[in-house]
Parts: C-alpha cells; structure tokens; sequence
C-alpha cells in the first residue's frame, strides 16, 4: 500500500485506468462466458435428449421382442453424430445392445459392461437424467413401451466442439482484453498533460517558493477543474504571502527607526538620570550631614543641658545634709522639687527630639512583668498617697512571669499613664491591670492604667496623643505638664509594634490601654528589681498551720532581706503580737483556714489590741474568700492575697503596703576605708558634687580634669576605681579608658555621661569601661555604683 501511495500520479492513473478497463472487460467476459456454456449445455442436454427419443422410438419393436441385434441396428444409425461416444440400452437391468463410435472408442469413460455407480443409476432411473464431466455430457433416460418401463438407454456425449468454442471465445477475450490495456496506457499517456502535469508544476513551483523563499513566483495552470482552483489558490496565497512579507519588511524598518528613536531617548533619559543620581547623592549626602549635625547637636544639647543640673539637684541634695534652718529646708527642697520638674521636661524634649530624629532605639531584654509592675507603683506611691488615693495593681494569674522587650521603654509608658491618672484624679483609686491577650497568634501584653479621675472630653480624646496638645490649654489651667507625655508614649508604643488607645468619661474617670507585643520567657524569674530590701529592720510574722507554705513564704522573705517569723496558730500569734506591741513586727501574714482560732477570728482580736494597730495584715485566703474580701466589712485587713500564693503577687503587695516606707530610707553602704578613687572630669559643679557626696564616706576622691592627667596621675596611684566623664578636653574618655586598659590596669572604670543614645553605652564598653552613670545622678546611684564595684564584687 506504501509503495502505491508513494508513487507518482502519473501511474497512479495509468495504474487506475488499466485496473479499471481490465476488471470491467473481465467481468463482462466472465458473464458472457457463463451464460454461453449454459446455453451450450442446455441445448446438448436437448439435443441428446431427443436422440434418445428417437433410438427408443424406432428400436422399441427390438426391446418388445428382446432382438438385441434390432436395437444395435437402430443404435448403429447414430453413427452420424460425430461427438456422441457412445449408447448403451439396458433391459430389466441388464446390457441388451451398445453402440460405441470407432473414431472415439479411446475417450470412451465408464465402459458400461462392468459395474460402475454411473450404470448403477443409469439402470434406476425413471425419468430422464444428465450429468456433466470434464469431457463428456451422460445422459440416461428411462426406457419405457405403451407405458410399462423395460429398460434404460444411457448416451455418452463428447464436448469437443463446447470446448472448441470456449477456447475460441476466450482466446478473443484476452485479444479485447489486451487491447483495452493498451487503449487505457495510451488513454492515461494523453491524460497526463491534463491532470498530472499541473500538479507536477505546482510540486516544482513549491520546492521553488521554499527553497528560494521568493513569494513573487507563481504556479502555471490555465484550467478551472479542481487542479486549477488548487493552483489559483495557492498563487493566491503566495500573493497574500508576499504583501504580508512585504508588509513585515516595512514594519521591521519601522520598527528599527523607532528602537533607534527609543534608543536616542533611552541615553537621554539615563543621562537626566545619572544627573538626578548625582544631585540625589549630593542632596543625601547634605541630608546625612545635616542629620549627623542633628544627632551631634542632640547628643551636645543632652551633654550641655543635664550637666548642669548636677549642680542644681546634686548640691541641693548635698545641701539637705548640712545644718539647715526650716526656712532654708523649705526653701532647698523647693529648688530640688523644680530641678527634678525641670529634669523631667528636659529628658521629654530630648526624647521627644530623639523621636523626631528617628534616632531612638528600642533595646530587647528579659524582665519581669511584676517587678516593673511594682517599680513603677512604687515610684508613684508617695505621690498618690498625698492625694489619698489607692494605687493598686491586678495582674493576671495567667500573665507570663518574665517576658523580653525593652524594659526601660516599658516603665517610661507606665510611669507616664499611672503619673497623669495620679496628676488627674483627686480622689478615688488608681489601677493598673495587665493581662495576656492571645491576637492572631502574638503575645500581646495588655496594660491597662484606670482613675476616677476628671475624665477626658470626648472631643479632646484623639488629639490628647498629639505633641504639645492639652485637654485643658486655657491660660488658667490646673494642671501642669508639658503636652508631650502621651504623644512620647504613642511614637514609643508604635516603636515597639503595639498599640494605644483611651476611653473615658468626663468627671468619671479615665482608662488608658496599651497591648505591646511581648514574648513570654521560659526561663526562672529573677528576683525583682524591687526596693523591698529597704523595708530595713522589719519583722513579719507568718501565721499558718500549712508548713510548706510557712516554708516558701519564709524563703522569700528572706531573698528580700526580711526577718521572717512563723507561728503555726493563731493563739500563739496572739502572744507572739501583745509581747511586741507594735515594736518590732510591721506585718502579719495569716492563713485564713487555719485550724483552731481562724483566720477572721485572730484579725477581730488584733483590732482589739490597742499598740497594734498600726500593724499591717495580709490575709491569704482561698479563692472563696473573693466576695467576702470586696465586701464592706468592719474587720480591718489591709491586702488579701489569694492561694495558689503567685509571688509576683506577694511581692507587688509587699511593695504597695510599704509604699511609704520606700522614699524615707537612705542607702548607708558599709563602705572601706582609706580607699582612693579617682575622678576624671573637667565640670567643676560635677567635681564638687561627687567630692560633696563622697565627703560623707571614708573613701578619699582625687580628681583629674582630663584624661591626660588621669594617666599621668596612674603612673604614681592605683586608685580602686575610676569615674570617667566622656566628654572632656586634651584627651577624652573613650581614648583615656583604651590608654588604660592597654597599659594593664583592671581597676573598674564607670562612665559619666550626659549622652542618652544606646550606641554611647556600646561605644563606653568598646573602649573597656565597665558600667555607666548618666548625668544628672542622683548621690544614692553613685553610691549604688560603688557598692556593687567595691563591695559585691566585679560582675
Ligand atoms: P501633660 O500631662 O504633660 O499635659 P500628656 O501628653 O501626658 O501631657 O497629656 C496630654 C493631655 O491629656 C493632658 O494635658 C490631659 O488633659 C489629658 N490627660 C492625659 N491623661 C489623663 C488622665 N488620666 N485623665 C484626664 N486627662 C488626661
């Protein structure tokens, strides 16, 4: 099949025609051919048929008499017929008389004389029978006189002259046969011109087209039968082909002027470009410059502005400890109340400027929420007890013990809100709540700051977070303050990643809420960083019959330095108490499900004693005990703490109770004797102001006024540690401290500076010093700083 598809058309057709005419004239002579031996055989059957007629006809007399040689005689007339082979006449079944042609006694089949099928049937038959061999017609016919069958005649007739004639028709049907092959070559030879040399000429035109890629040749073919409407088609295609090309070829030029155009444009741009980029480098570069002008005006400013307040709040403070009359008292703690007032303005413009600056720095690390909690409480206590205000706080049971953030941050938002609910609110209560908020899968701390206090107007409430903006701005306002507070507090909660809002009702009270993102810390809380070690020469009596808990809370009383006491009932507490009279024990802690005497009864017959009622009692209770603590009862119980005892809790309360105590009590470290320390800085008000405090000690001050005396002075000395301001003449600190570490020295060396940005507290320990003090300093941090470096020890 391959090999016809792939051959060419020519033969195809030629191939086709010779098929056709071949299979027709076949079909056509095959018909003609059976009909003609059908006709042949019907008319010998006929013919033989009637011959047999006659021989029974004139030999009947013969068989009646059973005179054989009558019947031979009658058969020997058949001679004429030159094809019949030969007749046989059968009577009763038996061979009565025969006749056998001479010419074909050789071709003669099926010798009657002997038993054959053929005889067989012959002699059977009663009516009429024929067969067909290859070369011979039989034919038996019954033998029957005055209707009474007798005998049988059988004919053999040779088909000579059938085959004859077949042969001669066959003989002209090939003859027409190869004829008609040769009239159809012939035929499909003329044919060619007409149908396959069109398509030849296509072929070629294509293989032209393709090869050359020349759309401007076109096929020749003037006929419009199919052939004709392909060839037209596809000129008319190459036509379309060439004008698209053509078209393509004009678009491409078009394209390259305008790519070139583009191009032009392009270089003109980027050279506009590269001249924005310059002066853009040129105007960042000014822009830099201008911001390392601000930072360094700030960090001067910060220097210029907090130095001298060394000698506002250090000397009045030095001042307290000389003899003063009442007058003079009054008169010094007013000048300490306005530096401290001023301090705070300054250190809010400065962070505000730092804000502005973009140069405030958020720091991350891990404190505990109720330590701050409690720092910020008591920092503020004094000042909400002036008022008679409670100031308490609620922590959450489900709060994280220590969390990271920036600490310092934290406390200054803290101090703000709980300072403005205090500044805001003439009585009623003060309270700071924290609880955990699960958001979208962050940790969210929520501090909640809530006063009784004048309220906020509703309109006033988005504004009061912008810089410089007061609820009351009137020139007759009450209370003061610079506007800035909350809009410090946005930018650093913003800073952070949090988020603060306010609601409030004027004459009711306000509720300042800040939820800050603060990862939670698996690991041991430390100690907070509380003052409780304060609360000096206290007692605490621990009343419970729970030993474990007796043990736990004991344990902690001792962390923060308390004298704890315990008695397991309540009578003994009872003995315990009256001896004391209020002397010596400043708090009572009792278990309210004490056996024996409860806890509720021991606290009727505390009340009852005279000397102590100024003792505190903390009463820690179960859960079921909620109610009746919230309730107006007339037994006097100053904090309920509930069991499970949560010690940020315990400590919290112990710093509330306390409040009072905080600010009266003077640090007193035990300090050595005889030992030099040196002062290298070149602000003589600093210089008095630390000669000043350290007057009171047995340490001896020497003072450098820059850095290179303080090496010249190292060169003799060997003092046991070195202030060093930063910021100093001839040699500053930061090259001083290196000079010192690289010559060997280890003493500490603590830093002074009136620089507010973390990199400065990096840039102090790059250059090896070991801790820092920023100015203005209060005379308890310098002494605070010399205890931890001389007494506990380098850390
Ligand atoms: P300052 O307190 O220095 O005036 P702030 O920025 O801290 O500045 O506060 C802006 C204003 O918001 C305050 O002047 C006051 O009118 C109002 N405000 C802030 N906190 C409270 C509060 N707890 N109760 C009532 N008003 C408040």
């Amino acid at each position: 099949m391959g090999i016809i598809a792939d051959a060419p058309i020519r033969r195809k057709i030629t191939g086709l025609m010779v098929l056709v005419s071949t299979l027709s004239i076949m079909i056509l002579g095959g018909a003609i051919f059976f009909f003609e031996i059908r006709n042949q055989h019907r008319s010998l059957v006929d013919k033989v048929a009637t011959l047999a007629d006659i021989v029974i006809e004139n030999s009947s007399e013969g068989m009646v008499l059973a005179q054989s040689y009558l019947v031979t005689n009658v058969l020997s007339s058949l001679t004429r017929e030159r094809n019949l082979r030969a007749a046989f006449v059968f009577r009763d079944g038996k061979p009565f008389a025969k006749y056998l042609n001479p010419q074909k006694s050789t071709s003669i089949e099926g010798i009657p004389y002997f038993p054959c099928p053929l005889l067989d049937r012959a002699t059977k038959t009663v009516k009429p029978e024929y067969y067909f061999s290859a070369q011979h017609l039989g034919f038996v016919s019954p033998y029957y006189v005055n209707g009474k069958l007798i005998g049988h005649i059988y004919l053999q007739y040779g088909l000579d002259d059938l085959q004859q004639s077949l042969i001669q028709l066959a003989t002209v049907f090939v003859l027409i046969i190869l004829f008609v092959v040769g009239l159809s070559i012939f035929v499909a030879a003329r044919l060619q011109g007409v149908i396959s040399s069109p398509i030849q000429r296509l072929v070629e035109t294509m293989e032209s087209v393709s090869s050359q890629q020349d759309f401007s040749l076109r096929a020749e073919g003037e006929h419009r039968d199919e052939i004709g409407s392909l060839i037209a088609g596809f000129n008319r295609m190459l036509g379309q082909l060439q004008s698209r090309d053509q078209e393509l070829e004009r678009h491409r030029h078009d394209l390259e002027l305008l790519v070139e155009e583009r191009t032009h444009e392009l270089n003109r741009v980027n050279r506009d470009l590269q001249t924005s980029i310059h002066d853009l480098e040129l105007a960042k570069n000014v822009a830099e410059q201008a911001n390392r002008a601000k930072s360094q005006f700030l960090a001067n400013m910060s220097h210029e502005i907090r130095t001298p307040m060394i000698g506002v709040l250090g000397m009045t403070e030095l001042l307290f400890d000389t003899q003063l009359n009442e007058k003079q008292q009054h008169l010094a703690r007013t000048v300490f109340k306005s530096g401290e007032a001023l301090l705070e303005i300054i250190n809010e413009l400065l962070d505000f400027s730092k804000i502005e600056a973009g140069k405030l720095e958020i720091s991350c690390e891990d404190f505990s929420l109720s330590g701050l909690v409690a720092e910020v409480l008591g920092l503020l206590a004094e000042a909400a007890q002036n008022k008679h205000l409670d100031l308490t706080s609620q922590l959450d049971p489900h709060l994280p013990t220590i969390v990271a953030g920036d600490s310092g941050r934290i406390r200054q938002i803290l101090l703000n809100l709980v300072g403005n609910a205090v500044k805001f609110s003439e009585h009623g209560e003060v309270v700071v709540r924290l609880s955990p908020v699960w958001a979208s899968g962050s940790h969210l701390i929520r501090f909640e700051v809530e006063d009784s206090g004048i309220g906020i107007p509703t309109e006033s409430l988005d504004s009061i977070f912008d810089s410089f903006t007061q609820g009351d701005d009137s020139a007759t306002r009450h209370y003061g303050g610079t506007g800035l507070g909350l809009a410090i507090v946005k930018q650093l909660v913003r800073l952070m990643g949090g988020d603060v809002t306010v609601t409030s009702r004027v004459g009711e009270g306000s509720c300042f809420r800040v939820d800050l993102p603060l990862a939670p810390v698996e690991q041991h809380a430390p100690r907070p960083q509380c003052h409780l070690d304060r609360i000096v020469g206290g007692r605490v009596l621990l009343i419970t019959d729970d030993d474990d808990l007796s043990l736990k809370i004991s344990n902690r009383l001792f962390e923060f330095g308390l004298r704890g006491e315990s008695v397991n009932s309540g009578s003994r507490a009872l003995q315990v108490l009256q001896s004391d009279a209020g002397q010596t024990i400043q708090l009572a802690l009792i278990d309210a499900d004490m056996s024996g005497l409860g806890g509720l009864r021991l606290v009727e017959k505390i009340s009852e004693i005279g000397p102590l009622a100024e003792l505190k009692l903390m009463m820690l209770a179960g859960q079921e005990y909620a109610a009746l603590s919230t309730a107006e009862s007339s037994v006097r119980i100053d904090r309920w703490l509930y069991k499970p005892l949560q010690f940020e809790n315990f400590d919290l309360v112990l710093i509330e109770l306390f409040a009072d105590h905080l600010t009266d009590v003077e640090m007193n470290p035990a300090v050595p004797e005889d030992k030099t320390l040196l002062l290298v800085e070149d602000d003589r008000v600093t210089q008095d102001f630390v000669r000043g405090i350290l007057a009171q000690t047995d340490y001896r001050l020497q003072i450098a006024s820059n850095g290179k005396e303080a090496l010249a002075f190292l060169q003799s000395h060997s003092p046991e540690l070195i202030f060093m301001d930063c910021q100093m003449p001839v040699l500053d600190g930061f090259e001083a401290t290196r000079h010192i570490r690289q010559a060997g020295y280890e003493m500490p060396i603590v830093a002074l500076t009136a620089r507010v940005f973390a990199a400065d507290a990096q840039r102090c320990e790059d250059a090896g010093m070991d801790d820092f003090l920023r100015k203005p300093f209060r005379q308890q941090e310098l002494l605070a700083v010399l205890e931890k470096w001389l007494q506990g020890g380098r850390s």
